[in-house]
């Protein structure tokens, strides 16, 4: 039985590692086993062929299970899928660990540079490109003085990514 703490885990982790309707279809596959994607579209809201994406993303990780049953009515195959929740921490950490060091690598990123963008147009520039363009915009016709990118709101965001990430890794290996 997978407990409700291991759930949130489970699906925060699915969620960082793919996207949020992964998540929402590992949800449903916890405590069961053999289910089928039309059960699962039906529950989730999705579209069959988005479960079935996110069972073979799912498979590939090494997280799904499939197999393989003919329907007695229509004669075609249908593939029941189990999520193989002890493979679970075993599979993840270091996926997590390698996502980890991209957040830390664009936190480094982020607060060591400066970032200039053009008050008109959604262009922003390194310290090196703002100089070559002797601080203004390089769109053509544009010509406005570069402003200096208040980096603390994504600095702080990516803070909390890195933070988020860290404790999903620490629950993956504090586990026997
Ligand atoms: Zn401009």
């Amino acid at each position: 039985m997978v407990t409700k703490k291991e759930k949130e885990y489970i699906t925060k982790t699915i969620s960082m590692l793919l996207r949020p309707e992964a998540a929402q279809v590992v949800a449903l596959m916890l405590n069961k086993s053999e289910v089928g994607e039309e059960w699962l579209a039906k529950q989730s809201n999705l579209k069959v062929t988005v479960v079935r994406k996110i069972l073979y993303d799912l498979f590939n990780l090494g997280l799904v299970d499939f197999k393989k049953e003919r329907d007695e009515k229509s004669g075609w195959y249908i593939y029941n899928a189990t999520f193989k929740v002890d493979q679970f921490d075993k599979v993840v950490i270091d996926k997590l660990k390698v996502i980890l060091n991209k957040f830390k690598m664009r936190l480094k990123y982020e607060e060591e540079n400066t970032f200039y963008y053009c008050p008109e147009h959604q262009r922003t520039m390194t310290e090196t490109e703002a100089l070559n363009n002797n601080y203004v915009c390089d769109v053509e016709g544009c010509g406005k003085v570069l402003i200096v990118k208040d980096k603390a709101h994504r600095i702080e965001k990516l803070k909390k990514k890195i933070d988020e990430i860290e404790k999903l890794i620490e629950m993956a290996e504090s586990k026997p």
